[in-house]
């Protein structure tokens, strides 16, 4: 195609700024074009030589006299002119820039853009960008809204501009629409061309916002087909067996009936969605997002059981043996009406008693599976796993996943407690459908959350020994440290001597880190779950999901470094039994937005609320970890603009279930097949 000619081909220009784009990523005519700016400039308005006020950017028009190049005494190259038009006359001043001298021209009309400012006694229009206006050509940089572009040394806007506008009139025309109709009516877009063009030389203010509009749609859209496209591959791939569960439902009832308490609404409706999945010809791929302590166990718990009564196997793999363990517990003791084999697995379990229950697992005598990653280890094997469940789904690796669902595809079902906006949501997750569990069960008590002031600390402390010695314990989190790891644990060990000996010397206390072994650290939670230790020093490893029903005080030193889901995710950690429970943040320098932050957390308890306030405050990168996530590289679009993450899902659905192979839609296939990487860890 001819977008893909190279510049070098294009533009007269020298190898070095060829160079200099490459370096940007720009190397054809269609990534010049897609290039897009970084801002715009309303330079559309002239100001009045008479109106101007100093240091405040403006464009004049009018004509240069008495222009020459003096030599300061610290030898430095000043260019001075007069400007004049029609209602004054003001000094203009360049410094070591004498080729100027040349290159403007005298008593013509042109632009200059830039700041008046006061020194030395005298107003001076100083080192302005100027624009030589020529008679039947486009002006680029002034009289207009203009782009404005990353910059990089030798590439300036005006550079850019001036380079930009001729392919883009050259080429535009070779730019095919690849929005179906239907959806560009719906959403009322702009057509791509028109789109391109002024997102870099908007003819309005109206017009870039369209611009802007349909570019920024377009991007959310098109990743949005890619990964339903890829969900739709995955289920309906020539090799996937199709694993039809029903729903038994008087099984259901009896075990529904059984339990002490009422199922929410909220998990009910997870629960239809997940028995609505499972009859489908084809593997379910759920998550289900719910805070901590919404529930999410139960539901798991019943639809394995479902699938169990289908006669299929069911796996359920947690990110530590300690939550694997608890997990057993709960389901031997839910599911004890309905004498299932159930049996347990992890890194610890010997290997004989290992071997036994891989042979049950292979020959299909053990129903449900519960363990660590060691139920992903090379000797296991189903006779017939019907489904996967994955709890703290985010603690696991893209590959340990793919893993479990190697054995037989089996229907996939993932939970997490870290809850993250729908818009979120569906983008990184966007080929698994969502669940929310986003109602508590009645008669949970409110978490007291309150940040604490330095001055009054010594209280705080002598507050929590107060509650120790009725038996509570308290987590205390150390702040969170970028540096290294090394200084992490230092402090964490120095806050928990310090605290032993000055503060708390009497009681039992410990420390944890990420630099412990998980055998060790699986030591310490149970140490602390048997009320052993009254203290829990630690960093942000603290591991999630334990039910640690007495430890009602969580103390967070310097809470401003912690985004709000974490802080949420800490204060889960207590309010799990039946005393009251406290949260105390201790904070260090606030900013404006961290103030915001801490106000959020003592006002609301629900982790998509604050979910929400956080990406809102700070952006999805810090919200979720650019790192670890699939958050995309967006351009044009931004995750926070919910409204239009929603159209362009819903949009993408709309033609992935008509059409999932897009058959119908050549131009938008070639178009996604252009997309080449979408996630960052696609
Ligand atoms: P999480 O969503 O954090 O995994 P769990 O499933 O561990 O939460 O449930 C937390 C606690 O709440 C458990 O002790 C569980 O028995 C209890 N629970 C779950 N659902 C309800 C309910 N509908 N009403 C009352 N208690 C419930
Ligand atoms: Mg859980």
């Amino acid at each position: 195609m001819i977008q893909d000619k190279s510049l070098e081909k294009v533009l007269s220009t020298t190898k070095g700024h060829i160079q200099k784009l490459s370096n940007l990523g720009v190397n054809t005519i269609k990534d010049f074009i897609l290039y897009f700016p970084r801002t715009h400039a309303d330079n559309s308005e002239y100001t009045k030589i008479a109106d101007i006020i100093t240091n405040e950017t403006v464009s004049i028009k009018g004509k240069l006299t008495n222009l020459f190049t003096v030599t300061s005494k610290y030898g430095k190259k000043i260019t001075q002119g007069v400007f004049t038009d029609d209602t004054g006359v003001i000094q203009v001043a360049w410094f070591s820039q004498p080729h100027l001298t040349r290159l403007l021209p005298r008593n013509k009309e042109i632009v200059l853009t830039g700041k008046a400012k006061y020194s030395f006694g005298k107003i001076t229009f100083q080192s302005p960008s100027y624009e030589i206006l020529k008679p039947y050509e486009e002006q680029l940089h002034s009289g207009r809204i203009v782009p404005v572009y990353h910059e990089t040394e030798g590439i300036s806007s005006k550079w850019i501009r001036e380079k930009l506008k001729p392919v883009i009139d050259g080429y535009i025309e070779l730019f095919e629409e690849h929005l179906p109709d239907e959806i560009r009516q719906q959403h009322q877009l702009i057509g791509l061309k028109r789109a391109l063009k002024n997102i870099h030389f908007p003819e309005s203010d109206e017009m870039l916002d369209q611009a802007y509009k349909r570019l920024s749609f377009d991007e959310l859209f098109i990743l949005q087909l890619k990964v339903l496209q890829k969900k739709w591959h995955w289920q309906h791939s020539g090799n996937i067996q199709s694993k039809v569960i029903n729903t038994e439902e008087d099984h259901l009832k009896e075990a529904i009936k059984s339990l002490p308490f009422e199922l929410t609404g909220a998990q009910k409706r997870s629960l239809l969605e997940i028995l609505n999945d499972l009859k489908k010809p084809f593997p379910m791929n759920r998550m289900v997002q719910g805070d901590v302590g919404s529930g999410k166990t139960i539901v798991a718990i019943l639809a394995a059981l479902n699938a169990v009564k289908n006669g299929y196997q069911v796996a359920v793999m947690a990110p530590t043996e300690i939550l694997a363990k608890q997990h057993y517990k709960n389901f031997i003791q839910l599911l004890s009406n309905f004498s299932l084999n159930i049996q347990f697995i992890a890194g610890s379990t010997p290997t004989k008693q290992k071997d036994e229950i891989i042979r049950q697992m292979k020959t299909g005598t053990a129903d449900i599976i519960i363990g660590t990653h060691a139920l992903i280890q090379e000797k296991i094997g189903f006779k017939n796993l019907g489904l996967a469940i994955i709890d703290e789904q985010h603690r696991f690796g893209v590959k340990q996943r793919e893993t479990l669902k190697s054995f037989g595809t089996p229907h996939m079902l993932s939970m997490t407690a870290t809850p993250i906006p729908r818009s979120l949501a569906i983008t990184i997750y966007g080929d698994q459908d969502l669940s929310i569990i986003d109602e508590m069960p009645a008669g949970r008590q409110e978490i007291v959350t309150k940040v604490v002031p330095e001055t009054k600390r010594m209280q705080a402390y002598r507050w929590i020994e107060d509650q120790i010695a009725k038996g509570r314990q308290a987590f205390i989190i150390c702040p969170l440290i970028d540096e290294s790891n090394a200084i992490e644990v230092k402090s964490v060990i120095q806050e928990y001597a310090y605290l032993q000996e000055h503060i708390f010397p009497n009681l039992e206390l410990t420390f944890l880190h990420g630099k412990l072994k998980q055998e060790e650290k699986d030591l310490i939670m149970q140490d602390f779950k048997d009320n052993k230790i009254n203290i829990l020093v630690s960093t942000s490893v603290i591991e999630v999901g334990i039910d640690i029903p007495n430890a009602t005080i969580m103390l967070i030193e310097g809470s401003e470094r912690f985004g709000l889901s974490q802080l949420h995710q800490f204060r889960g950690r207590v309010g799990r039994g039946e005393h009251k429970s406290y949260c105390f943040l201790f904070t260090n320098a606030l900013s404006e937005e961290g103030k915001k932050r801490m106000d959020a957390m003592e006002r609301h308890t629900s982790g998509f609320k604050l979910s929400e306030i956080d990406l809102q405050l700070r952006g999805p990168g810090e919200v979720y970890g650019v790192k670890q996530s699939g958050i995309p590289d967006l351009k044009m679009a931004s995750l926070t603009d919910s409204k239009t993450v929603e159209k362009a899902r819903s949009s993408a659905e709309m033609i992935i279930n008509e059409d999932p192979t897009l058959q119908k839609y050549p131009k938008l296939l070639e178009r996604i097949e252009q997309t080449q990487k979408v996630y960052i860890n696609d």
